[in-house]
């Protein structure tokens, strides 16, 4: 794996996209701040210099990107290994977020291009709020968290302890898909057996009881027409 670490950039998501093409290995781009951190469907990730880890990683899949769907749920179940190493214990919240105490603490991003010898690079982008000034908590408007204790943690250490994990679980990724992912993601389910929304930009499209995700890592739903599973595409999730 080649490593970067830049101090200041837009996004790292986006700088390895824009490279995605012509890389010839993994490559892990690490930004001391980034100005413009992405979220899904045109979002915005906020962080100020120093309060967050914000990296991401460029993992070449050999299989077709329909494969993919269930990535960004392995890479919550891979971040909160790694946290819980560290003494943060987290939960996940389907489809791509990590959080400690009920407030989002860590954000996936995963955005993909095909490689041109085959197979798919996924850009896989993760922000994690080591330190939250106030002012930015108010700029983000909802609760969010964050982990002071890993803030004064060497960076670098951080960062290969996470890596570290990732790694060995894009592996098993690749070799078993979501599959072997799905009853530590539902170990680590925040909204089990509670009431929820899937909104899609502000309308709700479901209500029901959220019941886990299924081995293709779709969201179990018990609705009052019954159970429905919901595919992670762009929408979210509330509690009701
Ligand atoms: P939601 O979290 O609203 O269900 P989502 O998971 O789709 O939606 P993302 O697109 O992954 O959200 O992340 C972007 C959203 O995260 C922003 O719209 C904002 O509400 C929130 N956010 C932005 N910066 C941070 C941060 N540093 N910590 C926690 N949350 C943040």
């Amino acid at each position: 794996i080649d490593i970067e670490v830049v101090a200041e950039t837009g996004s790292t998501n986006a700088d390895l996209l824009a490279r995605a093409a012509g890389l010839a290995r993994p490559v892990l781009r690490v930004a001391e701040h980034q100005t413009a951190g992405r979220g899904r469907a045109g979002r915005s990730w906020l962080s100020a210099p120093g309060s967050a880890l914000t990296f991401s990683l460029a993992w070449h899949f050999s299989g077709p990107l329909r494969e993919l769907a269930g990535l960004p749920l392995a890479v919550g179940v891979a971040l909160a290994d790694a946290l819980g190493a560290l003494g943060v214990p987290v939960q996940l919240k389907w489809p791509n977020d990590v959080l400690r105490d009920g407030a989002k603490l860590a954000g996936v991003l995963i955005e993909t291009q095909a490689a041109p010898g085959g197979g798919v690079w996924a850009v896989i982008g993760a922000g994690l709020n080591l330190l939250m000034p106030d002012e930015m908590e108010q700029r983000i408007g909802r609760s969010v968290a964050a982990a002071p204790w890993l803030a004064q943690m060497d960076r670098n250490a951080l960062m290969a302890q996470v890596l570290g994990v990732l790694a060995t679980n894009l592996g098993q990724f690749a070799h078993g898909g979501f599959a072997p992912f799905c009853a530590r993601w539902n170990r680590l389910h925040a909204y089990h057996g509670l009431p929820v929304v899937i909104i899609d930009r502000g309308a709700t499209l479901h209500e029901g009881v959220a019941a886990g995700v299924d081995d293709g890592a779709r969201l179990l739903l018990d609705t009052a027409g019954g159970r429905i599973a919901i595919v992670a595409g762009d929408v979210s999730l509330r509690v009701r």
